[in-house]
């Protein structure tokens, strides 16, 4: 989906260039990072400011076009943390060993579909925050 440049700049900045649910800063990743679709296309959402946001390819891709999954219940959708309208530090915190704690349901089904806690990011989020680059 082609989002002019000037939008992207807008998102980009808004974000203060980190990814904007695993938090990693896109000058620390060697993978260019995606503006993506809070809501997917495919759902309705459209590409405007207010429904766009700064991603790392890891969390865009492991979301796709998901904006929800089940918890314990499969009868009860949990939706993803939404950038636009949820504050970060409600719904997870950061440990120091680099795991990322829900603090929500909504933390919960993000960190679970965009696996936040993958091995490999963690030990990339430890030696980022052991650095004070995170
Ligand atoms: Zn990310």
């Amino acid at each position: 989906m082609y989002i002019p440049e000037t939008l992207r700049q807008i998102v980009i900045e808004r974000a203060q260039h980190r990814c904007e649910y695993c938090k990693i800063f896109d000058i620390y990743s060697f993978l260019s990072f995606h503006i993506e679709h809070i809501i997917s296309l495919k759902h309705g959402g459209l590409s405007e400011k207010d429904n766009l946001a700064y991603s790392c390819p890891i969390c865009n891709l492991n979301k796709g076009s998901d904006i929800a999954t089940f918890l314990e219940s499969i009868t009860t959708p949990i939706r993803f943390y939404n950038p636009r309208i949820d504050t970060w530090s409600e719904h997870f915190k950061i440990e120091d060993t680099g795991l990322i704690i829900a603090q929500t349901d909504i933390g919960k089904a993000t960190i679970k579909i965009l696996d936040f806690n993958h091995p490999d990011a963690i030990i990339e989020r430890q030696i980022l925050l052991s650095s004070n680059m995170f």
